[in-house]
């Protein structure tokens, strides 16, 4: 185990030039190459990735990385090939090919060059992959934002259903599923939905200790976002909308004010959209203005405001969405701002969908409901979702909220006092 454990360590180093493993990773890593499922429910930024790609780059044949995005699987590609002098040692396998490009792909896996195969799940149904895959050699099967499986998370999708029956069919390999979403019942759903009961359960603290929770009533939103940006001048910082109409307004109104912000949403024009994230990233833009449509993938550190113009419809969603901020464990100011009369209109909009789809909605909507009503510590109530106890007193970041720091009970106190004496 020893010997073993210090070649782990070379490997690391070697291929990554890290000489420390993260948090849980080498237990993680030891397990899936000794044949067991794992399961692997880890902040963003907690270093999911090499759980899947250093046993890969070490075992014989092919592993199979499932992933829901085309652009961070090209990333991650690029990623991973300049880490090896080889070329081909991961490959994306799409519809996006041509006939020579699969064959290379195809090449590559059969020569054992390539140790790691990036799919999108709807391609990984293709018969013509199917037929190929079953005939090589496959290392394990990684299933990354595996929470895309439960109609729970924040991101469902659809494809990802029917993994467990198209794995089955390509070989009997361990799987290790990856998330960085925690709620019992996305925990609970991926893992019966993988089959996955019996995994080891790798589960860190989803714990933001430099992130401060704020929830303001919606009463003049936009003036009051105007000053608190403006007391953050030239700092990076995200401001979400629901509609995409909102987002352009908004944006405006900030320009108008001297802001330097850019909109974001899935409706502009590609080239503008990119363009837009580009300059946000690059620094040459302070704020962006966006629907939710912005942020999955983008590892911006220095990001140290995430503000909810509308509030969120999910309290999973809001975690992901303000984890944006205070990546480098500086500041990250996080302020919802909230209106009953917005969750009215959220209410209406999911009684027209179909009962299963509004129930779950519903759902959520409630949790939410309850951060923004709550007098107790927002960390404390955000962890608790997440399954995890938080001591609100001593625990790690216990003042960082608004509730914590000036707590409601003193506020109405004074209100009641000031009450008192104006009668
Ligand atoms: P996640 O998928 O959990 O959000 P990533 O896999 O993208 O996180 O990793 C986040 C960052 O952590 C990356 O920049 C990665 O290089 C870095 N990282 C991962 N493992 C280690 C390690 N053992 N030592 C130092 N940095 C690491
Ligand atoms: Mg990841």
């Amino acid at each position: 185990m020893s010997a073993k454990k210090a070649n782990l360590s070379g490997e690391l180093k070697k291929y990554f030039g890290f000489s420390t493993f993260k948090g849980q990773q080498e237990k993680i890593i030891e397990n899936l190459m000794n044949g067991k499922d794992v399961f692997v429910l880890m902040p963003t930024g907690g270093g999911k990735s090499l759980c899947y790609q250093l046993p890969a780059l070490i075992s014989e044949g092919t592993a199979i990385v499932v992933s829901p995005l085309i652009a961070l699987m090209k990333n991650q590609v690029d990623a991973v090939n300049g880490l090896s002098s080889d070329d081909g040692v991961a490959h994306v396998l799409n519809s996006s090919l041509n006939k020579t490009q699969t064959k290379q792909v195809f090449d590559d896996i059969k020569k054992g060059k390539t140790k790691l195969l990036y799919v999108a799940p709807e391609s990984l149904i293709k018969e013509e992959y199917l037929d190929f895959l079953k005939d090589v050699k496959i290392s394990f099967c990684a299933i990354d934002e595996a929470h895309c499986i439960s109609e729970w998370g924040h991101d469902f999708r659809p494809e990802y259903r029917n993994l467990k029956s198209i794995i089955d069919k390509i070989a009997d390999v361990p799987v290790i599923a990856l998330t960085a979403t925690a709620t019992p019942k996305v925990q609970d759903d991926i893992q019966k939905t993988l089959g996955m009961t019996n995994a080891l359960v790798f589960k860190e603290s989803f714990n933001r200790p430099n992130l401060y929770y704020e929830v303001q009533p919606k009463v003049n939103v936009d003036k009051e976002i105007v000053r608190f940006i403006s007391r953050h001048k030239g700092k990076s910082g995200i401001v979400y909308c629901l509609s995409r109409r909102k987002v352009e307004e908004f944006a405006q109104l900030l320009q108008v004010n001297g802001i330097n912000a850019l909109p974001y949403h899935a409706g502009l024009d590609q080239k503008i959209r990119v363009a837009n994230q580009d300059k946000f990233l690059m620094e040459e833009v302070d704020v962006i203005v966006a629907t939710i449509a912005f942020g999955m993938g983008i590892d911006k550190p220095d990001v140290r405001f995430v503000i909810h113009y509308d509030f969120p419809k999910s309290l999973e969603s809001y975690y992901q969405e303000t984890g944006r901020a205070g990546r480098d464990g500086g500041e990250g100011h996080c302020v919802a701002y909230y209106d009953p009369k917005d969750i009215e209109k959220l209410e209406k909009f999911l009684a027209q969908k179909p009962v299963s789809e509004r129930e779950i909605g519903l759902q959520l909507l409630n949790e939410v409901v309850g951060y923004a009503e709550t007098s107790m510590s927002r960390r404390q109530y955000i962890l608790y979702y997440f399954g995890e106890n938080f001591d609100p007193v001593n625990g790690d970041g216990a003042k960082m909220c608004d509730n914590s720091s000036n707590p409601p009970k003193l506020k109405d106190a004074t209100n009641d006092l000031k009450k008192v004496l104006e009668l």
